[in-house]
């Protein structure tokens, strides 16, 4: 009923507040129980240099299995919030930070992910063993800080490879 009541706000008031209106819904809209796509747009980066980075349906409809498929899964599992450092990417954004031009983060099939007062190993440990994923990456993490760097996984509907590797840190041997 609130969301009700704010959208009929937002096509009531004068445009400039609309628009504002209109872009704090979206930004609310919920990808699945615990992660939104505020969240996933959400970039330092795209609002220093004034970068449109929105979803368009297709990458929603992509960072939604992610989440139904992964990120909820682990989050139930833990009872911890997991913090998306960064998710969607749009091209402008992705050149921007020097991202490989066939970044899954572009289609909004991948996050960086932390567990929130948790262990990255175990975050790691956990996808790798009880979920499907395409890439599973232990990014700058190291052997004896469980809080450093950040696990990269990503999901897509058909071919999901399982590649489960580690760059920049302590070899995934380790995990
Ligand atoms: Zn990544």
């Amino acid at each position: 009923m609130w969301k009700l009541l704010q959208w009929i706000k937002s096509t009531l008031t004068p445009k400039t507040s609309a628009k504002r209106g209109k872009q704090k819904e979206n930004g609310e809209m919920r990808l699945s129980k615990h992660f939104t796509q505020a969240e996933f747009e959400k970039s330092q980066t795209a609002i220093r240099k004034g970068i449109n980075n929105r979803m368009t349906a297709e990458n929603i409809k992509n960072a939604k299995a992610l989440c139904e498929h992964v990120l909820e899964p682990a989050r139930e599992h833990f009872g911890l919030p997991i913090a998306i450092n960064s998710g969607y990417r749009g091209d402008r954004l992705n050149r921007a930070i020097g991202g490989v031009n066939t970044s899954q983060h572009k289609k909004g099939e991948a996050a960086d992910i932390e567990l929130v007062g948790g262990s990255n190993w175990d975050l790691f440990r956990f996808i790798r063993d009880n979920l499907p994923y395409d890439q599973l990456i232990a990014e700058y993490m190291v052997n004896d800080d469980p809080r450093a760097g950040w696990v990269h996984v990503s999901y897509r509907a058909i071919g999901n490879r399982e590649m489960a590797f580690s760059i920049g840190g302590a070899d995934v041997g380790f995990a």
